[in-house]
């Protein structure tokens, strides 16, 4: 296998020390992260082939030294490598690491070039085929490696049945069966049906016959059937290890959903049809249903004050795309099943549609934290490599007398409030956010209008280069002359306009300015000064893009290398391929592309592996604290390099500050853009500056 796809798992609890680490390797594949000791372990048990291990020192639940020596007692992963990760101070810690089995140290903060040679020895140390083999396999530390309650089993597949080769002590308990009943049973190859409930054992055994054929690992929500005939929700997660012997063990984790035992559960079965109004994939009430259940209950509870709730899974469809829709319903189920055994009997609840799910209880039974916090671990206990984010719009009822869907609306309102938001989670609904709708509304209608009476304008803010001292470009921003508002910013419509779409009439509106502007110059014989013009996701995901802008050019006579375009990292996440597949048409058609607000977003560096790009600019919001964290300027030293390997120039974007400019310069940074030299301005005043100040030819 080629070195540089050999799975690399970088165990560390601190952010910023994994983002550092993956750019110092940015040109490894298939590097994996887990965020303490027990998702470490988890993860080496389901992939024994990890090539190396960055193991960080201090972690939460389970430390480095820890999972070292758990590591080194099984026989598959005595021999992986381990580069442990500490501080400098640490001397005695390296000599007991040693004598535990560690293969090398690295100490922050990490030297890049050092960090690189290092893994590529160590990946150079031939290792062991992993082997296993079921008589001497080691579940037990397996066991005692995942979290409490849940229990791992390996199946093996022989003559068309799958059998327990090995089942944990907590599979038993999750059965509801005492130990030695269980390992009697498992002896049978009837044991997977009569633990499955009946309408969900096909669908596991075709999920299990397709890992068999397909080594597709698969992560499913299915019902246990226990001793005593009642009911309980459980994860699995299955995986396959080849073994030394012939056969394919599988092996499973299973998951207990909290609070899941119910004896009911099977009457609001997932997989049951919808019917008598309720949801047909979750089992909950419908939104008709919640609205009737909710005004029966408002109308009965005169005296109570009530919350209404709006629950809404951030970039569901990212899941769905990723995982695939089966995962997608599974993560709805949990969610669905959360939901459920939160309101408990003391208030309603229902699927308000698609990804949202709404309750509504007195407002007295309602904790806000112990909700969120009934969210925050659905990812977790899937087991899913994807941080699952939702937000949630609260309606406490000050008027009971509405009708429930206006109720939903006004929880809808202070939902849209926080959407996107990675910080916080929740909003409650107040009059000022209907307020901001209704000038939200306004926005929207005088548009058009505003278009064709060109009441959009382009100010261009320059782009200096930090070797030179010179002007090397400019940014094209749109500002609104509004009739009554004045200047609008960017920042009030565009987000708007990209729902409603018509980002994509603006934008080639801009386009055709900054044409003209470069035109102008030509015409009037001034220095070339390239422009870059923002692309909106939906311009970038058209494929006649470049064709298009090809065109616009060659009817204002403009070379393709004067006309830059910038992409924001977030279009990555929406959809990789599509952009892959854009920027590179871009590029072949000549274009220069810059990701713009790098750092911003949850993928810039998988971006950056994925796609060839010319320029990064780097946003500097997420480097607000640069003069008070040293971490920031590690990270952004880091970035630098990274760019700088990958043969990018860099631009700093945002730069406020004497500070941050004086730090550039150290860095290696090529150019910058910010306040701090000049603010975006109208075209009269950017033709003034570049008068009097130098151009880059
Ligand atoms: P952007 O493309 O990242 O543009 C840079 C933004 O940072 C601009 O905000 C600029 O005024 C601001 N900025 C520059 N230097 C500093 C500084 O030192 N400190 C601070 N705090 N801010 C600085 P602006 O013009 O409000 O634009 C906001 C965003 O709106 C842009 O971010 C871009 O994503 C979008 N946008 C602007 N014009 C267009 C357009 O024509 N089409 C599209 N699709 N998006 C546009
Ligand atoms: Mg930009
Ligand atoms: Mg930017």
């Amino acid at each position: 296998m080629d070195v540089k796809s050999q799975k690399i798992l970088i165990a560390e609890d601190d952010a910023p020390s994994r983002i550092m680490l993956r750019g110092i390797l940015h040109d490894y594949s298939n590097i994996f992260e887990a965020t303490d000791g027990v998702e470490a372990m988890s993860f080496l048990a389901r992939n024994p082939d990890t090539a190396l291990v960055l193991l960080d020192y201090l972690m939460p639940r389970m430390d480095g030294l820890e999972v070292l020596t758990r590591m080194r007692m099984s026989p598959y992963l005595a021999h992986t490598p381990v580069l442990l990760l500490s501080g400098a101070a640490h001397v005695d810690l390296r000599t007991r690491a040693l004598k535990l089995g560690a293969t090398d140290f690295a100490t922050k903060p990490y030297h890049g070039p050092l960090l690189r040679q290092r893994v590529a020895n160590l990946l150079r140390i031939p290792m062991p085929a992993p082997a296993i083999d079921p008589e001497s396999f080691d579940y037990e530390m397996f066991e005692r490696s995942t979290e409490d309650g849940s229990g791992i089993a390996a199946l093996e597949l022989s003559d068309g049945h799958f059998k327990f080769l090995y089942a944990s002590n907590s599979c038993a308990k999750i059965c509801g069966y005492t130990v030695a009943e269980f390992a009697e049973l498992s002896k049978e190859d009837s044991i997977l049906p009569r633990v499955i409930h009946p309408d969900d054992y096909s669908s596991l055994r075709q999920s299990l016959e397709g890992l068999a054929a397909d080594r597709k690992p698969f992560c499913e929500t299915l019902r246990i059937q226990r001793k005593d005939g009642s009911i309980h929700h459980a994860t699995v997660y299955a995986d396959i290890f080849d073994g030394a012997v012939e056969q394919l063990i599988c092996h499973a984790v299973v998951v207990p959903i909290p609070d899941s035992t119910d004896k009911d559960v099977s009457r609001t079965k997932p997989l049951f049809p919808g019917k008598d109004g309720t949801d047909a994939l979750t089992g909950l009430p419908d939104r008709i249903s919640f609205f009737r259940d909710t005004r029966k209950m408002l109308d009965e509870n005169r005296q109570e004050k009530f919350v209404l709730i709006i629950s809404d899974i951030d970039r569901f469809k990212v899941v769905n795309d990723l995982f695939g829709t089966r995962v997608g319903d599974n993560i709805l189920m949990q969610f669905a099943a959360r939901v459920k055994s939160y309101v408990n009997g003391r208030g309603t609840f229902g699927r308000y549609e698609s990804d949202k799910f709404c309750c509504c209880m007195p407002e007295r039974d309602f904790d806000l934290n112990t909700y969120l916090k009934n969210q925050t671990d659905i990812s977790s206990t899937l087991d899913l490599r994807y941080n699952l984010t939702v937000h949630n719009g609260i309606y406490p009822v000050t008027e009971p007398d509405i009708e429930i869907s206006q109720m939903c609306d006004r929880a809808k309102i202070a939902l849209s409030s926080v959407k996107g938001n990675y910080i916080q989670r929740y909003a409650f609904y107040d009059e000022s956010m209907r307020q901001a709708m209704l000038a939200e509304q306004q926005i929207l209608n005088d548009m058009h209008a505003a278009l064709e009476n060109g009441d959009f304008v382009m100010f261009l803010q320059p782009v200096y280069s930090l070797h030179f001292d010179k002007i090397v470009a400019a940014e094209a921003l749109i500002r609104w002359n509004h009739p009554q508002h004045g200047l609008v910013s960017p920042g009030q419509f565009i987000p708007l306009f990209e729902k409603n779409r018509f980002i994509t009439n603006l934008d080639h509106y801009m386009w055709e300015k900054a044409a003209a502007y470069l035109a102008e110059r030509e015409k009037n014989g001034l220095t070339p000064v390239p422009i870059s013009v923002n692309v909106s996701r939906m311009n970038l995901f058209n494929t006649n893009l470049p064709q298009d802008l090809l065109n616009l050019l060659k009817r204002y006579r403009v070379k393709p290398t004067l006309f830059r375009l910038e992409i924001t990292e977030s279009a990555y996440m929406d959809n990789p391929e599509q952009l892959i597949q854009a920027t590179t048409a871009l590029r072949d058609a000549g274009f220069t592309v810059l990701i713009d607000d790098f750092g911003s977003g949850y993928s810039s560096l998988k971006m950056l592996k994925d796609i060839p790009l010319d320029i990064l600019k780097i946003d500097m919001k997420f480097l607000d604290n640069l003069e008070s964290s040293s971490r920031a300027a590690v990270i952004l030293l880091g970035v630098i390099s990274i760019a700088q390997h990958l043969g990018m120039a860099t631009i700093a974007e945002g730069v406020e500050t004497k500070f941050q400019l004086d730090f550039l310069r150290t860095t290696g940074c090529d150019n910058i853009q910010g306040f701090y030299f000049s603010k975006p301005l109208p075209v009269k005043k950017f033709e003034r500056l570049l008068m009097e100040s130098p151009i880059l030819i």
